[in-house]
């Protein structure tokens, strides 16, 4: 098993979480690295899925995924969560080196049953956000506090972050993680999300328009069909 310098010490443990083990991982893109880590709070598992040698000081392309089972395991079409975690990893796995933390906060930290009574609720005619406010909840409950710890095991310090949202940015900047970079990521928009994306850009603020293209460059729609 490939073994990188930043993960053979004696695992680090933070206040906040335990790094426990590591294996190889391989994927349709790459053999990641796959370690885990228990929150001391609650007892959840999170993962760190690493390639190549990330402990070097420069910036890392990295994706900070939180956890949705309905898109990432189930195929679902209401997000682009799915996709993006697979954009990502491939996009990882092209540069040869890169993190994806993924955190159990799943349905923006609401859990599973509470995202699936918002879909109920959506589908009565809420929006994603007005959901999660009449279930009680803010529209955004997840935490990246976890991510400094994380990301200390591996030496990471800068980020080139894979996000559309800048919420992300601020909350890890504000946890004393340079983000250097952002690199968009704008994936699977399609008939059954498009308002779901629509409304986090107007009340999340999340960036989703594409870079402009020279229109030379431009692409065309068949060519792209995960960008619009
Ligand atoms: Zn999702």
């Amino acid at each position: 098993m490939p073994a990188t310098s930043a993960n053979s010490a004696a695992p680090a443990n933070d206040q906040l979480l335990d790094y426990v083990t590591s294996c190889a991982l391989p994927t349709p893109w790459a053999q990641f690295t796959l370690h885990a880590f228990v929150e001391h709070s609650t007892g959840k598992e999170h993962l760190a899925m690493v390639l190549g040698d990330i402990g070097d000081g420069a910036p890392v392309l990295a994706r900070v995924h939180s956890e949705c089972l309905t898109g990432d395991v189930l195929f679902s079409q209401r997000c682009d969560c799915g996709a993006q975690l697979e954009g990502a990893l491939q996009r990882i796995a092209q540069e040869g080196r890169g993190i994806l933390l993924y955190l159990r906060q799943e349905g923006r930290g609401i859990g599973l049953v509470n995202k699936i009574r918002a879909y109920r609720l959506q589908e009565a005619g809420a929006d994603t956000v007005e959901a999660n406010l009449q279930l009680g909840f803010h529209a955004d409950a997840r935490n990246y506090e976890l991510c400094k710890p994380m990301l200390e095991q591996f030496g990471v310090k800068k980020l080139r972050l894979m996000t559309n949202n800048p919420r992300k940015i601020d909350a890890l900047t504000r946890l004393g993680i340079e983000v250097s970079d952002r690199v968009p990521l704008l994936v699977n928009r399609n008939a059954f999300n498009n308002n779901y994306l629509n409304t986090k850009q107007a009340k999340l603020g999340h960036m989703m328009t594409p870079p402009a293209v020279p229109a030379d460059q431009a692409p065309s729609p068949a060519a792209a069909p995960d960008v619009i």
